[in-house]
């Protein structure tokens, strides 16, 4: 799942980020509220939830949150700030954010409101994905296949399977990998891509689902329903 964090206190923000990366969230962070707007705006970052500190430099994460409503853009918002009177609230509400949390908090609740905030979509409740006879449950990042072996996945290599899990049988671009994946700005170079796709497929060998992931020479990968017959 990718995440936009919008947050200008550089200590809050680098702590709110490593919680999230932890927890397998894709995470960009943007410090001011122009570059979030720029982030948000960039096709190739489909964000699934966003994270908007109110008071930022620039555009503010209220301002940021009309703009998206404006343009019929559902996505996820959860407002962060330290204004706590109930009129403030109901701004935050009112402009178009989905919950609202004021600062301080402890990482826990904003783990758990996040999770809230997931259920509400049912793209992203946790969910057994099944393909072929594999099986991908999102709760405990487990893959099995259907004659019971079952194997645990890192978080980057659970993050590709959900992908591939998703678009069964397309071929993914890598370009397309490392941008929904990835941190947008950190990019590691393309290495990066085939390393984690060689673990996920020295798990899948593990549990005999040998060749899975395909790969198309020149554009991309692919899951290889062929293969996955059950
Ligand atoms: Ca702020």
């Amino acid at each position: 799942m990718r995440l936009l964090l919008v947050e200008d206190e550089p200590d809050l923000g680098a702590a709110i980020k490593k919680t999230l990366t932890q927890e397998a969230y894709t995470v960009d962070w943007a410090q001011t509220g122009t570059e979030a707007w720029e982030y948000l705006q960039t096709p190739e970052t489909a964000y699934d939830l966003a994270i908007l500190d109110w008071l930022l430099p620039g555009i503010s994460g209220l301002e940021i949150c009309q703009k998206l409503r404006q343009q019929n853009n559902p996505l996820p918002i959860l407002i962060l700030t330290a204004k706590d009177t109930e009129a403030d609230k109901v701004r935050g509400l009112d402009a178009g954010a989905d919950d609202y949390l004021v600062k301080p908090f402890g990482m826990a609740e904003l783990l758990a409101r996040l999770r809230a905030l997931q259920r509400r979509i049912p793209q992203f409740q946790p969910q057994e994905f099944r393909v072929g006879c594999l099986i991908l449950d999102s709760a405990t990042h487990r893959v099995s296949i259907a004659s019971g072996n079952s194997v645990e996945l890192l978080n980057k290599e659970f993050q590709l399977l959900e992908y591939f899990m998703r678009h069964p049988s397309q071929i993914i671009p890598r370009d397309r990998l490392l941008s929904q994946l990835w941190e947008w700005g950190a990019e590691p170079g393309s290495n990066v891509v085939a390393a984690q796709i060689r673990l996920l497929r020295r798990k899948l060998e593990k549990l005999g689902a040998k060749d899975a992931i395909e790969t198309v020479y020149g554009v991309g990968y692919r899951l290889n329903l062929d293969k996955l017959s059950s």
